[in-house]
């Protein structure tokens, strides 16, 4: 038998106690938001992890522990391969819409529902699995393995990157690995190569210090959701240019090749207004170039939400405060400090009556398309799943990957295991049985094209950057 149907053969033969080994870490509850059962939540991974054959070891940061584990040959004897995944999870609230317990994991139509069952345990769960099916089935692994799992993700990951910062030599890798999120539509498995990063703020004006009668008052008292509108007029053309100076100078134009990946994947119109919940004529004003392009290559300004007043009331009223809450989605090279910083002395400038709040940035990440790590993990998902998979040159979502490109300084993929209706963050999450099982095969296919396609040219990773 070969190496990949022996490793299919065990997963299959293990089936029970994996599926098994998945409710054991999705009863314990670990959520990060206040801090419930996540120092459990971490022991139990060193046990899991220490059972299947991984050297681990639990780091304290000022926040909630960041576990390492190794697995593997050692850097110099083989190439490195770094895998992040998080075991803590998101508030299970509202309770009343689960169809069972969000901590007593239940399998239903082949499906473990439970909080964290896909986001994220699944699928780390999945990577320790996988790493060690192929160690125990080849004999050993191919390349080098460390998996860094955060106790913090779903509270936006405070102190990953200066855990990894401070961290850098133990961690370095030839590439990254991320597993979160959902597979596309239909089990197609996908490798993107970045992310979109993500602005958060807040601008608010005020009047006068109380609501005003708009009759008696108007036109003395100065009116906060006009000047508020102002500012956003100010800031974003008719046409949905972003006007604050200099936000595109970053941009990086779209190459040749990923102009080719966008070609590549697929653009099914009245598919595409279902899930936007769009009519389809809207749709098909795009082709798919465009669509995909403006989804993961292009940057965004949002507006959240907007208040002023009590729009369900009849109040003819001068409200005395107005706020609105923003989101960019920066592409790469755009640098969300240098964004913040434009953005307030451009308020600064024209608008010194508008306050600015910060709610928090994380950075764009863009690893090359044509990295041999990407083309040997499609290849590898190809297999597992028996299907071709996508490569997008980045999602339109933002995650806490340049950690790994920028403060790492290794190439990143991302490459979700959950089925695309996980309902991650929702109630009845749930990750099905058949893709938890296909993502430890996954694995380790991965690992054995990743041996192949970084051994000799161990450091290129790093070149290819540069
Ligand atoms: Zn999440």
């Amino acid at each position: 038998m070969n190496v990949g149907d022996a490793v299919r053969a065990e997963v299959e033969a293990r089936r029970e106690a994996f599926v098994g080994l998945l409710a054991r870490m999705v009863r314990q509850p670990s959520v990060s938001a206040r801090g419930e059962g996540v120092r459990e939540m971490a022991a139990l991974e060193l046990e899991v992890l220490a059972e299947h054959g991984w050297e681990a070891q639990a780091y304290d940061t000022p926040g909630q522990p960041v576990i390492v584990a190794h697995a593997g040959p050692k850097r110099g004897q083989a190439p490195q391969v770094l895998i992040y995944g998080h075991y803590d999870v998101q508030p299970p609230e509202p309770l009343a819409l689960w169809h069972s317990p969000p901590f007593e994991p239940t399998v239903r139509d082949g499906r473990m529902f439970g909080r964290g069952a896909g986001d994220n345990k699944g699928q780390h769960l999945a990577h320790i699995l996988g790493a060690h099916v192929l160690a125990k089935v080849a004999g050993g692994l191919p390349v080098g393995v460390t998996l860094v799992l955060e106790g913090e993700e779903e509270s936006s990951s405070p102190h990953l990157d200066a855990f990894v910062a401070q961290h850098r030599d133990r961690l370095r890798a030839d590439v990254a690995i991320t597993s979160d999120g959902p597979m596309a539509p239909g089990d197609v498995p996908v490798v993107a190569l970045g992310v979109r990063g993500i602005l958060s703020f807040e601008l608010s004006v005020r009047g006068a210090r109380f609501d005003n009668h708009s009759g008696n008052k108007g036109n003395v008292v100065p009116d906060p959701t006009w000047r508020l509108l102002e500012v956003l007029s100010a800031l974003r053309g008719p046409d949905g240019r972003v006007a604050l100076p200099g936000f595109y100078d970053r941009v990086r134009p779209v190459g040749e090749l990923e102009e080719r990946a966008l070609a590549a994947l697929p653009f099914d119109p009245p598919a595409v207004a279902e899930m936007l919940g769009l009519d389809e004529a809207a749709v098909r004003a795009w082709d798919g170039v465009t669509y995909h392009r403006r989804l993961m290559l292009e940057p965004t300004f949002t507006i959240n939400a907007i208040a002023s007043g009590e729009i369900d009331q009849h109040k003819t009223i001068v409200p005395a405060r107005a706020r609105v809450r923003c989101d960019m989605r920066l592409v790469a090279d755009q640098d969300p400090e240098e964004v913040e910083a434009a953005l307030r002395a451009f308020l600064a400038r024209r608008f010194p009556d508008v306050e600015y709040v910060s709610h928090g940035w994380m950075r764009p990440s863009r690893t090359p398309l044509d990295h041999p790590a990407a083309a040997a993990v499609a290849r590898a998902l190809s297999r597992a799943h028996g299907r071709p998979a996508l490569v997008q040159p980045a999602l339109g979502g933002s995650l806490p990957d340049a950690v790994w490109t920028r403060t790492l300084g290794v190439p990143s993929l991302i490459v979700p295991y959950a089925n695309a209706d996980e309902r991650n963050h929702a109630p009845d999450e749930n990750m099905r049985l058949d893709l938890f099982l296909s993502g430890v095969v996954a694995t380790a296919e991965i690992l054995r094209e990743l041996g192949d396609a970084l051994a000799g040219g161990r450091g290129s990773a790093q070149q290819a950057l540069a």
